[in-house]
């Protein structure tokens, strides 16, 4: 039943009036996740550990930390198509205001932190990007979490700023994987 491998869809992307609702992931099994990243990629994977714990309905993209602490794991689904992507976190900005290039949070510099991601198709070029510091975005965007200094989001309902996040993510993954 459902969709077919590989593929994930939004539940409840669409609204009564058409309009975009900011519910979260369909829930994944570890072998979708899995299948998500490329076979390269797979070989350095850690599924997260509490899988039957993630509350889906409360994130846009799903991250995690290898438990050695040497890279994230980031899930989603550009184009429909469940990706993986693995990212190096850089040090942490300095105290300077920054903002996420994916959720667009305006936040300490100690709360954003570049990332880099080596491009699917040609390793030699990485691509860099400024974000959340715990990739946690969802955790702002959906108010469990507020910046450490006071910001003003340009992104004033919860629709708008998921709709951003996922044409972020969107841009974002889609220049690293293809
Ligand atoms: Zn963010």
């Amino acid at each position: 039943m459902g969709s077919p491998c590989g593929t994930i869809m939004f539940r409840g992307e669409l609204g009564d009036k058409g309009n975009v609702v900011a519910e979260g992931m369909k829930p994944l099994a570890g072998d979708e996740i899995t299948a998500a990243f490329s076979k390269r990629d797979r070989k350095v994977l850690k599924l997260p550990r509490n899988i039957t714990e993630i509350e889906w309905e409360k994130i846009t993209y799903l991250s995690w930390l290898h438990p050695d602490g040497s890279k994230w794991f980031v899930v989603y689904n550009p184009l429909d198509e469940l990706h993986g992507l693995v990212l190096e976190k850089m040090e942490t900005t300095g105290s300077s205001a920054k903002q996420c290039s994916w959720c667009a949070t305006t936040n300490a510099g100690d709360r954003i932190a570049q990332f880099v991601v080596r491009h699917a198709l040609n390793r030699s070029i990485t691509m860099g990007t400024y974000v959340c510091s715990s990739l946690d975005c969802d955790d702002y965007i959906r108010g469990r979490k507020f910046p450490s200094i006071a910001t003003f989001s340009s992104y004033p309902t919860l629709e708008k700023r998921v709709k951003n996040l996922r044409d972020n993510l969107d841009n974002f993954f889609i220049r690293a994987l293809f």
